[in-house]
């Protein structure tokens, strides 16, 4: 169960971000340190879900659906390939536990990750 999170905030409103997609379920938003030319973080709304373990036993549809819109995000920003990366657990670099992919695109040259 993901506690409250600076996406909740996000999500509520709180927080205002530049929304670059939205469905009924999932938004997407700039990240606020971006690792690569394009750098996105696709996050649902429900406060739900921890990270992607959770989602995946919990609403596989759901994780679909953040995965469909991070590879139209793509398409629209880069040249349609990407990079997907979850973090999961705060020793695998994970820092807010609400879960997120992150999309990184655009001539993504160093093998670094998020
Ligand atoms: P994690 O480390 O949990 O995988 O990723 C969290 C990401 O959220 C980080 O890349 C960090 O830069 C981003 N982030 C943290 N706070 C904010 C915020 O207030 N706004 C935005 N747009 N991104 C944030």
């Amino acid at each position: 169960m993901a506690q409250d999170t600076i996406f909740g905030k996000i999500v509520s409103g709180e927080i205002p971000v530049e929304i670059l997609a939205e469905t009924e379920r999932v938004i997407a938003f700039p990240d606020i340190a971006p690792q690569a030319p394009v750098h996105v973080l696709v996050i649902p709304k429900t406060t739900e879900y921890a990270d992607v373990t959770e989602l995946a036993a919990g609403d596989p549809g759901l994780l679909a659906e953040m995965i469909g819109v991070a590879k139209r995000l793509a398409e629209q920003l880069s040249n349609g390939e990407y990079r997907l990366i979850f973090n999961n657990g705060a020793s695998a670099g994970q820092t807010v536990f609400h879960v997120h992919a992150h999309v990184l695109a655009g001539a993504l040259e160093e093998r670094s990750l998020v």
